[in-house]
């Protein structure tokens, strides 16, 4: 891959880079809302760009950037928005003159970032959470079943998942309550109401579909990457008391409905191309639907800290994104085989991403083992799950050589149930 430098001076461990160029929307410091990219330490005015003529040549409608969310922008399909990241590299490269030397547009298109309120990339029409960690489907499995047989007999012939809800995805820095519900204590007879006193968090990543199949039309594997626009990170917030009580026979309900998180920057999959690797053989073979062919894993360090409340963030888990025994090309054909269509903006989240070592589960439930093994924190206190006033931080980002592509992160305070 060509090496790139920009004129824009840029740290050697920057999520920003010249190779990533993410899209989001964000409040910017005159109060308007609108589509951003971000290098460096910088966000970068999209709407600005193109009103300057910076994108002509483009097929770009007048005022695309300057919308409440990226919906419509994507929709323009990967031609379209690709050509703006190409653009995009093209007038931060460092031999390029034509912004660099232009400081008018050059300071009016530069935002610095910590003066930017990010806010949803998209309108989320639906959301799906899928189950596709071997890794976090067996722990579960040996925790709650049968540790000889943790998983269930569909587990390695279909991604598993479910339709989760799409009205609570928040982006970063939205502070959530914690739930309130039923639960029932094992050797209880009758649930008692309150709030959660296992709250987790879920170490996810989500796609962003870009385009639309017709109801009816199964999308493949080999056309399924068409419809991927990019990634977040993505918290799957879960009340684990609500959930093993609620969730016979028909799965999550309230356990996972009052929120999920993500990371604000939509990180493209051009961006990711560098980053591929081979998934996890699969045993045993997959039907032919959800057989596929090339690199459809990809290699992105993920971390998740605990903050508790006026204390130091301990990263209590690293895990990586290649660990899916599932992919994406699978899980979007297993949604579609039975012609279920696409929207744009839809959100499907990987399921939580555990690795093979207990310092790399993708969750509370998982890395304190069912509440046995508390984790010690900075301020002398512990954790088995998430208590309120934590800070839970996910972050994310690949890296080859010195070629470095990060998402940012997803941060978010747990308020108590009565706030
Ligand atoms: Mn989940």
């Amino acid at each position: 891959m060509k090496r790139l430098k920009s004129w824009l001076p840029v740290a050697a461990t920057a999520d920003f880079s010249i190779y990533n160029f993410p899209f989001g929307i964000g409040r910017k410091p005159d109060g308007t809302t609108g589509a951003l990219s971000a290098l460096g330490d910088y966000a970068i005015d999209l709407h600005y760009l193109q009103q300057k003529g910076y994108f002509n040549g483009i097929d770009l409608p007048n005022g695309i950037f300057d919308r409440p969310v990226l919906n419509d922008f994507i929709a323009l399909g990967k031609q379209i928005t690709g050509a703006v990241r190409q653009r995009l590299i093209e007038l931060f490269s460092e031999d390029n003159s034509e912004l660099r030397d232009q400081s008018e547009h050059r300071q009016g298109c530069l935002l610095p970032l910590s003066d930017i309120d990010m806010q949803m990339p998209v309108h989320v029409p639906n959301y799906t959470d899928f189950y596709s960690s071997i890794e976090h489907a067996t722990n579960v499995g040996t925790m709650f079943r049968d540790p000889n047989n943790a998983l269930l007999p569909n587990w390695r012939h279909l991604p598993v998942g479910y339709h989760g809800r799409a009205s609570s995805i928040v982006p970063s820095g939205v502070a959530i309550k914690r739930p309130q519900g039923q639960t029932k204590a094992p050797d209880a007879e009758f649930p008692t109401f309150g709030p959660s006193k296992r709250l987790d968090f879920e170490l996810e990543m989500a796609f962003v579909t870009g385009k639309e199949n017709t109801l009816g039309q199964p999308v493949s594997t080999a056309e399924a990457e068409d419809y991927i626009f990019g990634f977040v990170l993505f918290n799957d917030w879960s009340a684990r008391d609500i959930q093993v009580w609620e969730y016979v026979p028909l799965g999550p309900f309230l356990a996972k409905n009052f929120a999920s998180s993500i990371s604000p920057w939509i990180v493209t999959l051009e961006a990711l191309e560098p980053f591929r690797v081979a998934g996890p053989q699969q045993e045993p073979q997959v039907l032919p639907y959800l057989q596929y062919e090339g690199l459809r894993n990809f290699d992105i360090h993920l971390e998740v800290g605990i903050q508790p409340a006026g204390s130091e963030e301990k990263v209590v888990s690293r895990s990586n994104f290649k660990y899916m025994y599932w992919n994406i090309c699978q899980q979007l054909a297993h949604h579609t085989v039975n012609g279920c269509n696409l929207q744009v903006g839809d959100m499907y989240a990987s399921g939580t991403i555990s690795g093979p070592t207990p310092d790399s589960y993708g969750s509370m439930l998982e890395l304190a083992w069912k509440g046995t093994k508390p984790i010690a924190m900075p301020d002398g206190s512990s954790r088995t799950f998430i208590e309120d006033g934590d800070t839970v931080i996910m972050r994310g980002y690949a890296q080859k050589e010195d070629i470095r592509v990060g998402f940012g992160e997803v941060r978010t305070t747990v308020l108590p149930a009565d706030a």
